[in-house]
């Protein structure tokens, strides 16, 4: 096959004049290629679905990697291929679009966005999950980081943001025939990727030194484009660096103590260099979670060589444009570093600012004077903003009881830590059948006003009917992926043709289906449901009324009981008292979690309350019409009003584990047995479960825009950038 070279590094496609009339294959192609460049296309299902058409199985087998699949084509075939599919007019449209899309006459940004317009936000984080075919991510953190700047670019927010480019990403995880997990890191190739080489206002491609006590660490910068917003990752894979450093950033939470530090300071410290290097000087740093906050040391830097200020007011005057989100209400899962590691990493940076390293340590302690404290990332984070959030409002009460000694001489009520609750991107969410449901039976510019409540209010006027039927309609889909998947799973492990056979056939849509997916880690505690099987295996296998369920989810690789926990459940495949009736799919990925919330019609989630800081992948069931059976946790806390999905408890906390996991579990049965599965299974003479579609247009009505990022990012716009940018001092108001 013949191979066609991609872009030169650095070209701009879209900007190009390309959309001249002729439609050379030359040109067509170029069209293409532009189009798979920007990560628009990811959320736009009809761009994505005329790449699929072009070749569906290496699609599927390609990760639906755009720009890989374009690399096996020539111009010519493209050509032949699009007239073959008639896709012409569907190129042009979509390659029109993303050109409109990216020169907006007015945004929402233009009119609210202000000071942002010339000092552009940026935006912080160590894994950003924008699609499956850009592995930069692990889970939840880095899916709500996409999200956010998909948000803030149909938005228009000014925004630039700053991550690490691993080119082995996070693990792929594989069951072997014992159901225990295995991983396998895989080499990206990075001219497979949306990303060039991000060049400085000289044109040339820019790299940042970072100075440590044990020598130099280079970093070069990519570019990706994700819609308006540019995305620029630091990559340590360079010649000029030491063999071991050159994989300082090959892995996502990989190595130990020493590497997680050193990919932090390329992230904080590398990431404002590279920012200073490319001209931008944001009027506001958000730092996303504690990884990053190595950042304002170094804008403090900046601030004392660049403004001649001294080190209080340099750190005044950052942490005024500093917004600090935290997402962790475990006090063992804030990163913490010894005095050793932090002197080695950051002592040349401190002999810049002119200060000891017992100061150094101070800032990232709760009690500067205590020599026992290590440097807690989240510590510096909260120092170092004078804004800082939560991520719910349960999580925001949680925070400021966990980090009061910080403020000794405050009441809980005052600690300033407030709360902006997390959202999902809704177009990356929605699933195209719900969309055109939408667009059937919403205002026209819908699209335009989704972070607002109205709009939604329209589900009611849809016929329950026509509801009803898409949802069903995207359940046999995931059925479909599921028997595909599962079927996979087994000849890979060589399992019996009798096996084979039977996982094509796995799974029915008329059951009941409730989907579990998410980290195994063991405070979500993925086995609650099965833990008295007898009474599991009575719901699965009633002869009127049954239930299936699908589990999904990958165990940190260090994370012994979380594997047992995988284990456990997917064994539960060859327990003939399941009937067939549960199903593990591998490899959790952002891929598996949309076929997952697109077709469930119960998505489970059962936490340690108040260990779930938000969780998300519940809102994404919502827009596709699925109901949540949730812990009072997280952003269910505050979403759940009794008529728009399911409570399991009745939000207790303060009791012991074992209390409140017999209780939960209880509670999780008792749910289910009165109140989920005669609701579902409640049909009137047309076959429709009336009153569960009723469910189901309440938790649209009342969830799908307040749990959108659209409006997420209108409030971190509104309560925290804007005054952040402008240097306003009114702080906390969005507690
Ligand atoms: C949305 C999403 C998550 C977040 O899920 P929660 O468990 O609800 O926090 C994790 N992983 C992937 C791949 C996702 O798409």
């Amino acid at each position: 096959m013949t191979r066609v070279q991609s872009p030169a590094p650095g070209a701009t496609p879209v900007e190009t004049s390309l959309d001249s009339i002729e439609l050379s294959p030359q040109s067509l192609y170029d069209k293409c290629v532009a189009i798979s460049r920007n990560l628009w296309w990811s959320w736009h299902p009809e761009v994505g679905t005329l790449f699929r058409e072009l070749d569906p199985v290496r699609w599927r087998q390609l990760d639906h990697n755009p720009v890989a699949l374009l690399q096996e084509f020539t111009p010519e075939r493209l050509e032949m291929r699009a007239g073959e599919l008639v896709l012409y007019s569907r190129i042009n449209q979509a390659y029109r679009r993303l050109k409109e899309y990216l020169n907006p006459g007015h945004t929402w940004g233009t009119t609210n966005s202000g000071v942002l317009g010339f000092k552009p936000v940026a935006y912080f984080s160590a894994e950003f999950g924008i699609h499956e075919s850009v592995p930069i991510y692990s889970g939840g953190l880095g899916v709500l980081s996409g999200d956010h700047i998909k948000s803030a670019s149909g938005l228009g927010v000014p925004l630039v943001a700053i991550g690490l480019f691993y080119d082995q990403g996070y693990f792929r995880q594989h069951l072997n025939a014992e159901g225990y997990q295995k991983e396998e890191y895989i080499q990206t190739d990075v001219k497979k990727l949306p990303m060039d080489p991000a060049c400085g206002p000289d044109g040339k491609p820019i790299t940042v030194k970072i100075e440590t006590r044990a020598g130099d660490l280079l970093a070069k910068v990519w570019l990706m484009r994700v819609g308006r917003v540019k995305l620029y990752l630091l990559d340590c894979d360079d010649e000029r660096n030491k063999p071991e450093d050159r994989e300082l950033t090959a892995r996502l939470y990989g190595g130990d103590q020493r590497t997680r530090i050193r990919q932090e300071l390329v992230l904080g410290v590398g990431g404002v260099r590279a920012l200073k290097a490319l001209g931008i000087s944001p009027g506001c740093y958000h730092l996303n979670e504690g990884h990053c906050v190595f950042a304002t040391l170094e804008v403090i830097r900046e601030r004392m060589t660049e403004e001649g200020m001294s080190f209080d007011e340099a750190l005044r005057d950052v942490s005024q444009h500093t917004v600090f989100t935290t997402h962790t209400p475990v006090p063992a899962g804030h990163d913490r570093f010894d005095g050793g590691l932090i002197e080695e990493h950051l002592g040349p940076l401190r002999d810049s600012l002119g200060i000891s390293s017992e100061q150094l340590m101070g800032l990232g302690r709760v009690d500067p004077q205590n020599h026992h404290e290590s440097f807690c990332m989240t510590v510096l984070g909260l120092k170092l903003s004078r804004r800082a959030n939560a991520v719910s409002s349960l999580h925001g009460h949680v925070t400021r009881r966990m980090w009061a000694n910080l403020w000794p001489w405050r009441v809980e009520e005052e600690i300033p830590i407030g709360h902006i609750t997390n959202g999902v991107h809704i177009p990356s969410w929605l699933a195209w059948q719900m969309q055109q449901l939408y667009d059937r039976n919403f205002p026209a510019d819908w699209v335009l006003h989704m972070g607002k409540s109205d709009v939604w209010q329209q589900i009611y006027q849809v016929d329950p009917g026509e509801l009803w039927e898409t949802h069903y309609a995207l359940k046999n889909l995931l059925i479909s992926f599921v028997r595909r998947r599962v079927s996979r799973q087994c000849l890979r492990r060589e399992e019996s043709e009798e096996a084979v056979e039977a996982a094509r056939n796995i799974l029915d849509p008329h059951v009941l289906t409730i989907g579990f997916a998410r980290r195994f880690a063991t405070y979500k505690r993925a086995d609650l449901l099965t833990q008295d099987l007898d009474r599991f295996c009575q719901l699965l296998t009633d002869t009127e009324r049954p239930i299936q369920v699908i589990f999904a989810g990958k165990a940190h690789p260090a994370d012994e009981p979380g594997k047992e926990l995988i284990r456990k459940i997917a064994n539960l495949r060859h327990n003939p008292a399941c009937g067939g009736r549960v199903v593990f799919i591998e490899d959790y990925d952002i891929n598996v979690c949309r076929h997952l919330i697109h077709g469930v019609d119960v998505w489970l989630n059962n936490p340690r309350r108040p260990l779930e800081a938000s969780g998300t992948s519940g809102q994404k069931v919502v827009l596709n019409g699925g109901l949540n059976l949730s812990v009072l946790d997280g952003w269910w806390a505050e979403a759940y009003d009794g008529q728009n999905g399911f409570a399991i408890g009745r939000g207790q906390s303060h009791v012991s584990t074992e209390i409140l996991d017999d209780r939960d579990r209880e509670d999780l049965y008792r749910t289910l047995e009165e109140e989920v599965i005669p609701l579902y299974y409640d049909r009137d003479i047309d076959g429709l479960p009336r009153h569960w579609i009723r469910r189901m247009m309440n938790s649209i009505s009342s969830l799908a825009w307040r749990f959108s990022a659209h409006r997420m990012v209108m409030d971190y716009n509104n309560l925290a950038y804007l005054s952040a940018a402008g240097g306003h001092s009114s702080d906390m108001s969005y507690r």
